[in-house]
């Protein structure tokens, strides 16, 4: 993604955010900017796969499940820190780490717009988990 796209998400996000509104006009927007990553996205966001984790301290990380691939009945998640920019996928780790190709894999696409319209799930997890889930993600 070029700083031009970039500017562009941030300006389509913000509004997103100001409104809460993820209509026809705005899903086309965020095609036009973003192609089949953002269709990725949205399949994910209409499956209703995203939970946020909180910790009582307030610690904090997106959760998005999809199904695997490989395991016909299993269901896979990765962790997304939004604010860090982070997500645990192969695609994060192979086009935005190692080749800085793309800024954001799907899970981080879908994290942000669930953030943004509310359209996410809550689950309480504690200090402990939340250091263990960190540890697991970073370490
Ligand atoms: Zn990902």
């Amino acid at each position: 993604m070029t700083s031009t796209s970039i500017q562009i998400f941030n300006h389509l996000y913000e509004e997103l955010l100001a409104t809460g509104k993820f209509n026809e006009h705005k899903i086309f927007e965020f095609f036009s900017l973003l192609g089949s990553s953002f269709i990725d996205a949205l399949g994910l966001y209409d499956q209703n796969n995203v939970t946020l984790l909180t910790s009582p301290s307030g610690r904090s990380f997106i959760r998005v499940g999809e199904k695997s691939n490989r395991r016909r009945s299993n269901k896979i998640h990765y962790n997304c820190f939004v604010n860090g920019n982070y997500c645990s996928c192969f695609s994060f780790m192979f086009n935005f780490i190692q080749f800085e190709k793309q800024l954001w894999c799907k899970h981080l696409l879908v994290a942000k717009l669930a953030m943004a319209t509310g359209q996410f799930n809550t689950q309480i997890i504690q200090e402990d988990d939340y250091g263990e889930i960190y540890r697991q993600t970073f370490m």
